[in-house]
């Protein structure tokens, strides 16, 4: 009953690293004590027998953990709070993939800087699942713009209406289409079940418990959905619009009723950067539509955006979402549903100038 071991090797690199090794350890130790049965906590107790499923950022850390249960380990490489477009593993954590039973990736080019790592893991055969390619995944509109260069070959030979059967070619370079398919609580509800199925192929356990508990994620999804309609509804149409710092919010939108009509930074990224022009021509779009709140997002620096908001005045305010990542434990976002609602009473508050 020693499980200790797999744990440290993904942890090592940063205090956020070491105090999650810290709780997950007391998570056992209280785990240990109580019926293991009993799968309402989310630490799960780690053996090192079961299957080990490695997934990138904490979002579909906590999908996987909750449809895998307790008959697979879960680790997740991107710590919480951190930019999962700008995060680079380590040798030890690119080395620790190798180890995995399966990967839930996002794809679409969200995990930029993890590309290579799981491409070396896939290439020693351990199954890699991106999950939003499996999404019905919206083209970006602003593709172009941050990605000049490329203009001319970005959609060579892409069929994007054709791409909805399961793909393992390309799956780690694609950057036309927006990664943030999460921020769309259907497609959440889509990616539970796409999950444990992916979970009883990889592991040969058996799909039933793995789909029940998909479905009860899936429940929770569409509950934090119809919440968030209620709240994002007192909104009037000429106020349903968002500028945000990074391009993170059109699958909420379009789920939603809201319209992106401008992003700080270009492309689908928080890589790039915004031109002087782009910056003034976003002023005036602030302006024309006398648009009271402006999003920033807790992983990407808001200091672009702050600026512009001090340069428009105090009509405009600038209100921080958590979009590409969950919430420390007990915060407001620390569950997927909690983010949505939090996402929509944060929007309908922003816009309406309250
Ligand atoms: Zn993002």
């Amino acid at each position: 009953m020693t499980r200790t071991p797999s744990l440290p090797k993904l942890h090592k690199r940063s205090a956020t690293f070491a105090l999650l090794a810290l709780l997950s350890v007391l998570g056992l130790l209280v785990s240990c004590g109580s019926d293991s049965k009993d799968t309402t906590s989310t630490s799960t107790v780690p053996d090192p027998n079961r299957p080990l499923v490695i997934a990138t950022t904490p979002i579909l850390g906590d999908l996987v953990r909750q449809v895998g249960g307790d008959e697979i380990n879960v680790e997740v490489l991107i710590p919480l709070g951190a930019d999962p477009h700008d995060f680079e593993p380590s040798a030890a954590q690119a080395a620790q993939l190798r180890n995995a039973s399966l990967i839930v990736a996002n794809g679409l080019g969200l995990e930029e800087r993890l590309e290579s790592a799981l491409d070396g893991a896939e290439k020693d055969g351990v199954p890699v699942f991106d999950v939003a390619e499996q999404l019905d995944p919206l083209v970006l509109s602003t593709a172009d713009e941050a990605k000049p260069s490329k203009e001319d070959d970005h959609d060579h030979g892409h069929d994007h209406d054709a791409e909805k059967e399961p793909a393992q070619e390309e799956a780690h370079n694609h950057g036309a289409e927006d990664p943030h398919v999460w921020l769309d609580p259907e497609r959440m509800a889509t990616a539970a079940s796409l999950v444990a199925t992916q979970l009883a192929t990889t592991t040969g356990l058996d799909a039933a418990p793995f789909q029940e508990r998909a479905a009860t994620y899936a429940d929770a999804a569409r509950a934090a959905e119809t919440e968030a309609r209620a709240l994002l509804a007192e909104l009037p149409a000429d106020q349903r619009k968002l500028i945000t710092n990074h391009d993170a919010l059109e699958y909420f939108a379009q789920r939603f009723n809201l319209e992106v009509i401008g992003t700080v930074i270009p492309g689908g990224s928080t890589l790039a950067e915004p031109s002087a022009a782009d910056l003034s021509d976003l002023v005036a779009l602030i302006e024309a539509n006398n648009v009271k709140a402006i999003f920033s997002e807790s992983t990407v620096s808001s200091k672009m955006i702050e600026s512009l908001a001090r340069e428009i005045g105090s009509q405009v305010s600038v209100v921080e979402l958590s979009t590409d990542t969950l919430g420390e434990p007990g915060s407001p976002t620390a569950t997927y549903p909690g983010l949505i609602v939090t996402t929509a009473r944060l929007i309908a508050n922003g816009l309406s100038g309250r």
